[in-house]
């Protein structure tokens, strides 16, 4: 990563230029420039797979992406732009201008890691590792910036490179603490930057994930909402062997709280995907003490906001229940961590096809159903055309596991690099018509107001003192 970045390629190449003028032919001069911003990707390949790599040996977590910020930001200004540094504690913003504004579309990274202890490529005193890609994301929107940079001068329309925190959901309790100290309102980058306006000036967005081994691309698929609930019960010690007639134990109400939770399991709907994970997280400090405080920690999963809404009930329900059963408190705090993810079609169509012409159709994939996760990319679909398709990792091991990083650099980075390139040509090229129809065609979409209030909807706290219960 030590070569200056400050020239484009085609400074050096510039054969392959096409002046994007209005006599230009509109197919031809799309394929042009995606020749154009794929030579200037690939002339700059092995500084892309260097960023992935290095990114992939520093991870930090969500809200503490500090290095992975600096680094991108020292990125985009040796590129010669003026990224915006700090956003929603950590996020990295710049725009590049097309030769005539008015749509914009941005491509993204995130820069945060997840917390999987022992794995080969963590770091192992904050156990912070990229077992989810992310690295990749970060070189892929920097390369495909790289690729675009190239082209500006020719397309109608801007181009924002924004690195954004936070995706995982990850030390909870943390960031509602960092919510409960009003230092954040949403627990997820991308939501948490919709409020803050930091979306407004965009209008569709593209990120690539890592994906499996094979295909070398895919599009396409659907991913749950979700839900994170912190939940404390209250009770009173007393000593467990000799008076335990004057205690409540909070850690009883818990495990009542798993009974009960579980017995709802069977009444929700096969279509809503509904998925409950609880830990205990706290319970008591002694063993031969009542315990007085047991906490827990939750995160539930549904496709679509209704059935978050009925299983956050039902779960609330079964904690009043558990409390009430021992006289226990209980204070339960409900924040959104995803709103549902879908690809939006008219994007997904032009990414799918770029990745044809890239890889192939036999290793380009059209994905359909609910792959069960989550991602704040959801939220962001709530307000704006977005497409998240999938590029190899070029490993088969599960994802958010100690056998999932990137083995090569040049699929999970390049390549997507590339599709995000070419699909951006696509929106921007010849008046920016592709752009218009992707907004006219995908359906109705929410304000910044209107996310934040179906957010709160869903969130908050509430504590049932066990006297009122009864
Ligand atoms: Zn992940
Ligand atoms: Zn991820």
């Amino acid at each position: 990563m030590t070569d200056s970045i400050k020239a484009t390629g085609s400074d050096t190449h510039n054969e392959a230029r096409t002046d994007g003028g209005p006599a230009s032919d509109p197919a031809e001069l799309r394929a042009k420039l995606k020749a154009e911003v794929c030579a200037e990707i690939d002339h700059w390949a092995d500084h892309i797979t260097a960023l992935s790599d290095d990114i992939m040996r520093h991870p930090e977590t969500g809200y503490r992406e500090t290095r992975t910020a600096a680094v991108v930001a020292e990125q985009l200004r040796g590129m010669g732009l003026e990224p915006v540094t700090g956003l929603a504690r950590t996020g990295v913003k710049t725009r590049m201008k097309g030769r005539s504004s008015g749509v914009t579309a941005a491509v993204l990274g995130e820069l945060d890691a997840l917390v999987i202890p022992g794995h080969p490529h963590g770091d192992p005193e904050t156990g912070a590792a990229h077992a989810c890609g992310h690295n990749a994301q970060i070189a892929s929107m920097v390369g495909a910036g790289l690729g675009l940079r190239a082209v500006m001068d020719r397309l109608d329309g801007d181009v924002v490179l924004f690195a954004v925190p936070a995706e995982e959901c990850v030390q909870v309790q943390w960031r509602l603490g960092l919510v409960d100290d009003g230092e954040l309102h949403h627990t997820a980058g991308k939501a948490e930057l919709i409020r803050l306006g930091e979306f407004d000036d965009v209008d569709m967005a593209l990120l690539t994930h890592a994906g499996a081994a094979s295909p070398a691309i895919g599009v396409g698929g659907e991913g749950n909402g979700s839900l994170v609930k912190r939940v404390r019960f209250t009770g009173r010690s007393a000593h467990a062997g000799g008076t335990p007639w004057l205690g409540i134990s909070s850690y009883k109400a818990a495990t009542i709280a798993v009974a009960a939770i579980d017995a709802h399991r069977e009444f929700f709907k096969d279509e809503d995907s509904v998925r409950v994970h609880h830990l205990i997280t706290k319970s008591g400090d002694s063993v031969s003490a009542i315990p007085a405080r047991t906490e827990m920690e939750m995160l539930i999963r549904a496709a679509n906001v209704e059935a978050m809404r009925d299983a956050s009930d039902r779960i609330d329900q079964a904690l009043r229940g558990a409390a009430l059963a021992m006289g226990a408190d209980v204070e339960i705090t409900t924040g959104v961590a995803f709103l549902p993810f879908r690809n939006d079609g008219p994007l997904a169509e032009l990414a799918h096809a770029n990745g044809c012409e890239l890889v192939g159709e036999d290793d380009c994939a059209l994905v359909s159903g609910n792959f069960g996760g989550s991602t704040d990319m959801g939220d962001l679909g709530y307000v704006m055309p977005v497409v998240q398709p999938f590029a190899s990792s070029g490993r088969d091991g599960a994802a958010h596991g100690p056998e999932f990083w990137t083995e090569d650099h040049y699929a999970a980075a390049v390549v997507p690099a590339k599709l995000m390139a070419m699909t951006v040509v696509d929106l921007l090229v010849d008046g920016a018509t592709q752009a218009r129809r992707v907004i006219e065609e995908s359906g109705p979409k929410i304000g910044r107001e209107e996310f934040v209030a179906l957010h709160d909807s869903l969130s908050g706290t509430r504590t049932w003192p066990a006297a009122a219960q009864q």
